[in-house]
């Protein structure tokens, strides 16, 4: 006879928003996995916890959205436990629980490790309860937590943004900059490598100021270093780094740090400098051209991505040539183009009226103008990379249907891979047959063409 006892009941949990949103669901995951496992339908569960994004408007509309079909689920079954964490928690706090009285619990960006206590009350039958309070230091996880074994291992070295750029709502929603200590780092990416990971993505608002806050201070470039040293970590990557913070150590990293992949994302935001100013981004464009600059220097074949904010209020038809131009100046190989978004408590949404927005059907024309240029730009590129051949790092497969697996070259290009015994984790040479503006296709084992 099977005993029940080791059944665990499930926990599903819907993410929205960033990679460090992804984290912070990993680690919830992880917080809750001695009494629930994770399931992948918010149906099968005893648990539902969504991960907020308040980042743009659009995250809060399918917040409501998820909320009206959670409400139906748990008219039918009381004893679903509903909670709600990440950015929208930690702005609304308290407002989440009048508007939808059927959420049990409300956890901010600083308190996650509540969550089991919270659950554990909430299934006891205890009234909702709202956690948003922000903590100065850093909130580390259990001993012993450790991700699942992905190759790609995400980990955090920054909570918060002392920046302030007007449109941005993370200075309210994660707080002041706090930097993590860099043995926890370097404990939690062994583990990771330790369990398959071959890769690791450092994760923080504006990585390159990691360290400041401490006394001494412990430069990002010093960590980097350290982390290089770690036996079976091949790659190193990091997101994202601020313009007004690089600085001449490290722009050297790519140079000196073999593991670094050739690849940064580096935001601009807009190409007028006008604008940079109201955005409050403390760089001018020519700073900027200049990064780019030192950076191919010392790694000519550094692949570059961006974001950009089109239609933030003011913006004028000069202003947004101006941005057109940068984008044909750097050719990036990606870009990551959004539609302004005004959102509460910003500096943005204080300082301009209504009247000061540029109209919708206008920012949407330039959003289109502006995706179809970098399309061409990033389908040149990957063209050029048709016949050779790059190191892909396997990450899965591309669908659940297909045969087709996938992962990334050195440059962070997704390349889709045709081929037999490829597993997860296998790092393979892909020769590229095919381009497309988002990525390459390629084929494992890399057939040899004989010309003669
Ligand atoms: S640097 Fe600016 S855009 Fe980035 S998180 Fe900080 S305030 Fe937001």
């Amino acid at each position: 006879m099977i005993s029940n006892t080791n059944i665990k009941s499930g926990v599903y949990i819907k993410t929205f928003g960033c990679q460090m949103n992804e984290y912070d669901t990993e680690k919830m995951l992880l917080l809750l996995s001695d009494s629930y496992a994770h399931v992948h339908t918010p149906e099968e569960a005893e648990v539902v916890l969504i991960n907020t994004c308040s980042v743009r408007e659009k995250g809060e509309h399918k917040l409501r959205s998820l909320l009206g079909k959670l409400k139906q689920i748990k008219q039918l079954k009381e004893s679903v436990v509903i909670g709600v964490t990440g950015c929208v928690a930690q702005q609304e706090g308290h407002n989440l629980i009048k508007k939808h009285p059927f959420i049990n619990f409300v956890v901010g960006t600083h308190n996650l490790s509540l969550i089991p206590s919270l659950t554990k009350a909430a299934k006891d039958g205890s009234a909702p309860q709202v956690a948003i309070d922000y903590r100065d230091e850093w909130e580390d996880l259990p001993d012993g937590f450790i991700s699942n074994s992905s190759v790609r291992a995400l980990v955090s070295i920054q909570r918060g943004c002392n920046k302030n750029c007007s449109f941005c709502v993370v200075p309210n929603t994660r707080g002041k900059e706090v930097s993590r200590a860099p043995d926890e780092i370097e404990r939690e990416t062994r583990l990771k490598v330790r369990l398959g990971a071959k890769e690791v993505l450092l994760l923080g608002q504006t990585v390159n100021s990691y360290g400041r806050d401490f006394n001494p201070k412990y430069p990002f470039e010093r960590l980097i270093e350290q982390l290089a040293k770690i036996e079976g970590l091949e790659r190193i990557r990091f997101t994202s780094p601020h313009p007004q913070e690089v600085r001449p150590e490290f722009i050297k990293l790519y140079k000196d740090i073999p593991k670094l992949c050739p690849h940064i994302h580096l935001p601009l935001q807009s190409g007028s400098d006008r604008i940079l100013k109201l955005m409050n981004r403390n760089y001018h464009i020519k700073r900027y051209l200049k990064i780019v600059d030192l950076l191919r220097g010392v790694r000519p074949d550094l692949a570059i991505t961006s974001d950009i904010i089109v239609g933030f209020p003011t913006e004028t038809e000069r202003d947004f040539a101006d941005t057109m131009k940068i984008i044909e100046d750097v050719k990036y190989n990606l870009l990551y183009c959004f539609l302004y978004s005004p959102r509460p408590k910003t500096e943005a949404n204080k300082q301009f009226r209504t009247t000061d927005g540029v109209l919708h059907d206008i920012a949407s024309k330039r959003l289109q103008q502006l995706q179809q240029l970098q399309e061409d730009i990033s389908l040149n590129l990957n063209k050029k990379s048709i016949g050779s051949s790059f190191q892909v790092l396997v990450e899965g497969h591309k669908s659940k249907i297909s045969s087709l697996m996938k992962g990334r070259n050195i440059y962070n290009i997704l390349v889709e891979v045709l081929g037999d015994n490829i597993s997860i984790g296998d790092m393979i040479d892909v020769v590229v047959e095919h381009a497309g503006p988002y990525g390459l296709r390629g084929r494992y084992p890399s057939v040899s063409v004989c010309n003669g």
